[in-house]
């Protein structure tokens, strides 16, 4: 993906801003973006992994996990420990590799059922889909199975698979991952057609040169600030004790923004989006 391969430049301005005096309060940040499977857990048990998200100040997370059976239950080992701090959302991939073929597994269907039948999530995802793959049965499953138990849906697609996606089901609440890594004219237009989705910032905003935000995408926070939030996307193991540093980070960037917006950039919006997840139960 080509904003991970971004790793110099991020730690280059990111020791500028740590250099600079804190310009922004200490907000609490709700992260949309996190992973929490297997591989990690085995480097990171959970009393650690949680211990960072409080030293980050981070007040709750969307935790997902890829695996099957024991080691699918990352994100519920975690919510479980800290019902508080943890929203767990469920991932259609049971092993490496799903990413690129899940859309296409029929069993997938079955998994997902029988997990959300069982367990409590309050998301779906985050899954790969991409154009024209979203309308295949499974993907079909999976915005099926979000409308019937109220879920948000964590997609991480192009503009045309977030599309396909609100043409199965008009109403749905996704969460669009990394904003598609699309341009922000593409995000705005997208916003202004559809009031229910909402982007996460993992991998956009914490490569900015010099730190400053781009014109285009501070605009774009001001001219719609109830639908974005911030996320460290931990796909590896070794992402993890950057989640600390990607807090201070939002905060820095967020400082150049209107209080209120840094506000709800920060944790406002994810905790409006799950607490209306959380009350709508399974009808729609
Ligand atoms: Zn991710």
């Amino acid at each position: 993906m080509r904003t991970h391969r971004a790793v110099l430049p991020g730690l280059i301005s990111l020791l500028l801003a740590l250099a600079s005096p804190t310009r922004a309060a200490e907000l609490p940040i709700f992260d949309a973006h996190m992973h929490y499977s297997h591989d990690a857990w085995d480097v990171l048990p959970a009393d650690k992994a949680l211990a960072l998200l409080r030293q980050a100040g981070v007040r709750r997370a969307l935790v997902s996990s890829s695996g099957e059976g024991d080691d699918a239950r990352g994100q519920r080992r975690l919510a479980q420990l800290a019902p508080d701090l943890i929203l767990p959302s469920l991932r259609p991939y049971r092993q490496r590799g799903d990413q690129s073929t899940w859309f296409r597994d029929e069993s997938v269907k079955a998994y997902v059922d029988d997990q959300v039948a069982r367990h409590r999530y309050v998301a779906l995802g985050e899954y790969h889909l991409f154009g024209a793959d979203a309308d295949l049965p499974v993907p079909r499953h999976l915005v099926a199975l979000a409308r019937r138990h109220g879920l948000v849906l964590h997609s991480h697609s192009d503009a045309d698979a977030i599309e396909r996606q609100f043409a199965q089901w008009p109403q749905a609440r996704i969460l669009w991952a990394h904003a598609g890594f699309d341009s922000p004219e593409r995000v705005r237009a997208m916003l202004r057609k559809f009031p229910t989705l909402w982007c996460d910032l993992a991998f956009r905003t914490d490569h900015a040169p010099g730190g400053e935000l781009e014109p285009e995408w501070r605009q774009l926070f001001i001219d719609f600030p109830d639908r974005f939030m911030v996320g460290t996307d931990t796909f590896t193991p070794e992402r993890w004790p950057y989640v600390v540093e990607h807090a201070r980070w939002a905060r820095q960037w967020l400082a150049q923004l209107p209080p209120a917006v840094a506000e709800r950039i920060a944790y406002r919006n994810g905790e409006a989006l799950f607490a209306v997840a959380a009350r709508s139960g399974t009808s729609q």
